[in-house]
């Protein structure tokens, strides 16, 4: 997966299309995210001991990760990203459309 937490996401698909929020958690396993503000649902909660009032609650739920591109500041939109090798021996990911490199994603490799 080429996202991490706190990376600032752009939804292409669906009701929240054009939204953009931060990554606030990922299951990897599943291949989905939680956006903040996005795929946002209203849970319905009775009155109880713990919340006494009831009423709703909002909260994101997870999306797929295919539903949703980087944010690039320089491009200002999301785009594709790609990995590439920094100078200096570390993997970087990179915007596949300016170029602009859009930090580290693992460290160079000591022979
Ligand atoms: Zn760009």
């Amino acid at each position: 997966m080429h996202i991490k937490t706190n990376d600032t996401v752009v939804v292409i698909t669906g009701d929240d299309k054009g939204q953009r929020g931060k990554v606030l958690a990922i299951d990897r396993r599943e291949g989905r995210l939680v956006v903040e503000g996005v795929n946002r649902v209203y849970k319905h909660v009775r009155r109880s001991q713990k919340n006494p009032q009831g009423g709703r609650l909002s909260k994101e739920m997870p999306v797929q990760v295919s539903n949703v591109l980087l944010l690039c500041n320089r491009c200002g939109k999301g785009v594709r990203t790609g990995a590439r090798l920094a100078k200096n021996g570390t993997k970087e990911r990179y915007c596949k459309t300016c170029g602009t490199g859009m930090g580290e994603i693992s460290p160079a490799k000591t022979k």
